[in-house]
């Protein structure tokens, strides 16, 4: 059974990136991260990941596929 033992997430799962709309450093762990996948037209996968810019409230695309 997992434990949670610190509610602060460790340094080292943080990453940072830089929201395109507003030009504020973002900081977030894995467990903001948003995904969608689907199928584009022609049937091939299509998907993408981002977190919400919680300073001008944007997606902030990370990956898309
Ligand atoms: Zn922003």
């Amino acid at each position: 059974m997992v434990k949670v033992i610190k509610i602060k997430p460790a340094r080292e799962v943080k990453k940072r990136c830089v929201c395109e709309n507003c030009g504020a450093t973002l900081e977030y762990v894995p467990a903001d991260i948003k995904s969608y996948s689907g199928t584009d037209i022609s049937g091939g996968p299509d998907g993408c990941e981002w977190i919400n810019c919680p300073n001008c409230k944007k997606r902030v695309t990370l990956r898309s596929w």
